[in-house]
């Protein structure tokens, strides 16, 4: 699995340089945004930009059909969780799975739970430490997961056999 490094500057505030705790879990987010070109490269540019820094936004992976892209050390707390100094920031590795409608989502989405098994596999974690978004912040994401129909589960089941096939 090929992951592209590409950290947000040490210096910008969208990078709050906290120790990250555990990770315990790993939380799941759909970007919500279906602009073509919104993909994993897209959104690692996006993330070093000003408007992200005034947004104090980040998170550690953004996934697309081609390419993983890192934007936070996994030693690093990122802010995607919405839930301020608590457990999601402060404790889960953050996945963002691109929807931009020049990408093929399924494949999007096939990748992002082979890191997801890889992740859980070097943390030492179990399938319970996958959680939504939602868990931690009741926003409605990953909004894709969560309205397709079975979408959720589905996911948890592809998580669970990359394990089985590792
Ligand atoms: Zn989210």
């Amino acid at each position: 699995m090929n992951i592209i490094t590409d950290f947000i500057p040490a210096n910008q505030p969208n990078r709050p340089g906290t120790k990250l705790i555990g990770p315990r879990f790993i939380t799941m987010h759909d970007t919500d945004n279906p602009s073509p070109g919104a993909n994993a490269l897209g959104h690692a540019s996006y993330l070093k930009s000003s408007e992200a820094a005034e947004r104090f936004v980040s998170w550690h992976f953004t996934v697309d059909d081609t390419n993983i892209v890192q934007h936070l050390p996994l030693d690093e707390a990122g802010w995607h969780a919405g839930d301020e100094d608590g457990p999601g920031n402060s404790s889960s590795i953050g996945i963002e799975i691109c929807e931009n409608t020049d990408g093929d989502r399924s494949k999007a989405e096939k990748r992002a739970a082979e890191l997801v098994a890889r992740l859980l596999e070097q943390f030492g974690l179990g399938i319970d430490a996958v959680v939504q978004h939602n868990h931690w912040s009741g926003k409605n994401c990953p909004h894709i997961l969560r309205e397709r129909s079975g979408g959720w589960d589905e996911f948890i089941d592809a998580v669970r056999h990359c394990r089985q096939e590792a």
